[in-house]
């Protein structure tokens, strides 16, 4: 049985990986789903539409507030409502703080942290108004623990749990939900851009690379899959996570009990 027959979902970021993982299992679940992200947007979009046919896209790029703001007023017109969010979209650059571009800087936190900001308080009115809602910031576990040479991510990764935080004390008694989770390594883009630049830093394979990334973080030595994250966010916007809030919950093996 579809448990999410009759909501909503707007996932940021959603052309790809994580987020591409997540649209995918809320449409399974029976939601209606506005995808946003760039790249193989026709792709993602086929692929979501194979599970629910009237899945909608907006190319809103989520540095700007103005064009995030009408993303959400669309979902709410286009689709009836913004039920469900989750705020996903985000980049990574590696360099020490000294040498870290200055426009990669607010670029991260624009798209990683300022995104959010933006998506919440366009959407929270509609989800006070129906006093149903659900909020799922995508962190990470550098949204709880840092590495060397990605200060902004995790400066941005540490604010989105903040955030998180206090949005779901202001929305506490009410029937919305805000949480993070926060994945340790995942194959996406994202990171395969990491294992690629480590193998030729390294004069390794990439099967290598990937050992050894996993094996300076990850004690489970398995990447989390999209599919684990996507499970996670289906249960958090389940009755029985009613009463989830504010959490940062991480599934990263083991990657922040060390
Ligand atoms: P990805 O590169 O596969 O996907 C990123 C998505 O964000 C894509 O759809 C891309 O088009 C979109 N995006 C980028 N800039 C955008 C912009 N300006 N406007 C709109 N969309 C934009 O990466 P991923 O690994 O799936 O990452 C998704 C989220 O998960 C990110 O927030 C990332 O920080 C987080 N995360 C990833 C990992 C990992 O190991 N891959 C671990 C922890 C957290």
């Amino acid at each position: 049985m579809p448990t999410l027959q009759g909501k909503t979902a707007l996932v940021t970021g959603s052309t790809s990986g994580i987020g591409l993982g997540i649209a995918l299992q809320l449409a399974r679940e029976g939601a209606r789903v506005m995808l946003n992200g760039f790249g193989d947007v026709e792709g993602a979009l086929a692929q979501v539409r194979a599970l629910d046919p009237g899945a909608l896209y907006h190319g809103a790029d989520m540095s700007k507030p103005a064009e995030i703001e009408a993303m959400v007023q669309a979902c709410e017109a286009q689709l009836g409502a913004c039920d469900i969010l989750v705020n996903n979209a985000g980049i990574q650059h590696v360099a020490r703080v000294e040498d870290f571009p200055v426009e990669r800087w607010d670029a991260i936190i624009a798209i990683n942290l300022s995104s959010a900001f933006h998506t919440m308080r366009a959407a929270l009115p509609g989800m006070r108004a129906r006093n149903w809602g659900r909020i799922v910031n995508v962190a990470s576990a550098h949204g709880l623990v840092a590495s060397a040479n990605k200060s902004a991510y995790v400066a941005a990764k540490h604010g989105i749990v903040g955030l998180t935080k206090a949005a779901a004390l202001e929305t506490a008694t009410t029937g919305i939900t805000v949480n993070a989770i926060c994945p340790g390594w995942v194959l996406t883009p994202l990171v395969q851009k990491q294992v690629d630049a480590r193998a030729v830093a390294e004069g390794v394979s990439n099967e290598e690379a990937k050992r050894r990334l996993l094996g300076e973080k990850q004690p489970s030595l398995q990447f989390t899959t999209p599919e684990e994250l996507a499970e996670l966010t289906v249960f958090l916007c389940s009755p029985a996570a009613q009463n989830v809030r504010g959490q940062a919950w991480a599934v990263d093996g083991g990657w922040t009990a060390q």
